[in-house]
């Protein structure tokens, strides 16, 4: 893969562009895109070589030591699942600061606040988010450890950088008096992470005060800006508890057990053939259950993800699962006594994310590629869990960027994360990214 972002080529035609840009404004005609790249995009060369967008950059330039030192400080502010509360009102407070309007905190702990274009409810309203919750349980060490230009700490990149990508972005677009055909909703949302279930953009997109206003979604999430999320990975998740009347290993042996019952649904998921293209997976995550080697148990339980990015798929292996545990559940009432009571099994759902994809054709898509190729960029479409899910569902278009070149950060989702904040390549992706955002929010 490759990671550099500004080869010679490019500097050239990004000199070219923005020389252009600058005497004509409609740089198109004299452009010279490489054999193979993509078709010269007038937005995005436009969006590039505004003067303004590139003292955009000088901005963020000048205010790097500040973006880092709230990198640091939002990461040391623990945000668990379902404990964002802390860092929600830090955030806020952060948000406040840039100077963006409507900035408040929604029933749900999602902050957020409005950045104005000229068109404002004309040009259709662009939401640009990053999560505020980590995947690390309340008392997990997050001090950051920082070696050089690398920054050390659980969190830093999924999805902190992300957060402070946002709060640099406003303030260098104030300070460079960016102006924007759309208005644009900063968002740090809670709830993306584990069975957290995306409640925190699920709530923004179907139930918050901007529900009907928000027309398009990015959110600043991924580790590689050559990737871009543009299919949703559906997930269902259940946790399955047996239960029987118990009793003694020897004394009570021939009666029904829920340890048998569940063994058996779970060899049978086992056996299930799913389809590789476009892939479903199962999975039984946790097993629980029993008090004692020598007592048939009255409990046993188990947790289940199942996904697939075809939501017929998921539907499909939704009800094959349902099946399997239903039969499960009677085979094992069927072959030992019942006497004392029988195998009974609650089914709750403990996760539930839509799927859905946004076509690489689509407009809103079209765009990214022609802005990620003004970089000399291809993007990579990628399936994966993340808040565009929800939108995408729901027919806005929707996709993940990520915060940074691929080779600036690693371990999400580990004790040992890290991100790369060397200076020259941060402000390089940064770029990349306040290219994509605004060329989106430029689009009718
Ligand atoms: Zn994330």
């Amino acid at each position: 893969m490759n990671h550099s972002i500004l080869c010679p080529p490019t500097q050239r035609r990004l000199a070219t562009i923005f020389t252009i840009g600058l005497l004509a404004l409609s740089p198109v005609a004299n452009a010279q895109p490489r054999p193979g790249a993509p078709e010269a995009n007038p937005l995005a060369m436009r969006v590039v070589a505004d003067p303004k967008f590139r003292s955009a950059v000088a901005a963020f330039d000048r205010d790097f030591e500040r973006y880092v030192a709230e990198l640091i400080k939002l990461t040391e502010i623990p945000s668990p699942p379902f404990g964002e509360w802390a860092r929600a009102q830090a955030y806020l407070a952060m948000l406040k600061d840039t100077g963006l309007e409507n900035v408040e905190q929604d029933a749900e702990g999602n902050v957020m606040g409005l950045w104005r274009g000229k068109s404002s409810g004309v040009v259709p309203l662009l939401a640009v988010a990053a999560h505020l919750d980590t995947v690390f349980p309340e008392g997990t060490d997050v001090k950051v450890k920082r070696s050089g230009t690398r920054l050390m700490a659980p969190g830093i990149g999924d999805d902190t950088r992300g957060l402070t990508t946002i709060l640099a972005l406003v303030r260098a677009m104030r300070d460079a008096k960016v102006e924007t055909a759309g208005d644009i909703l900063f968002v740090g949302n809670v709830g993306e992470e584990g069975l957290g279930d995306l409640h925190g953009s699920r709530f923004l997109l179907t139930k918050g005060a901007w529900k009907d206003r928000i027309k398009r979604f990015i959110t600043i999430d991924g580790g590689n800006l050559d990737i871009v999320t543009n299919s949703g990975l559906g997930s269902l998740r259940y946790k399955v508890t047996f239960k029987g009347p118990g009793g003694h290993s020897w004394g009570a042996f021939g009666t029904v057990s829920p340890a048998f019952a569940m063994g058996d649904a779970m060899a049978r998921l086992g056996q299930l053939k799913v389809p590789k293209s476009p892939k479903v997976s199962y999975n039984v995550g946790v097993v629980s259950g029993g008090t004692s080697v020598n007592s048939i148990p009255f409990e046993v339980a188990m947790e289940v993800d199942m996904r697939a990015v075809d939501p017929a798929a998921l539907k499909d292996i939704d009800a094959k699962f349902k099946k399997i545990v239903a039969d499960a559940v009677d085979a094992e009432n069927a072959a030992r006594s019942t006497a004392n009571g029988k195998i009974i099994v609650d089914l709750k759902l403990i996760g539930e994310r839509p799927s859905g994809t946004l076509s690489p054709d689509s407009p809103v898509l079209r765009q990214v590629a022609a802005t990620l190729g003004v970089f000399d960029k291809v993007p990579a479409w990628e399936t994966n869990s993340t808040d565009a899910n929800i939108p995408i569902s729901l027919g806005i278009p929707a996709f993940s960027i990520g915060r940074n070149s691929g080779t600036k950060s690693g371990r999400n989702h580990s004790l040992d994360e890290w991100v790369d904040v060397e200076k020259v390549q941060a402000v390089k992706d940064f770029e990349i990214t306040a290219a994509l955002i605004l060329s989106v929010a430029e689009l009718p």
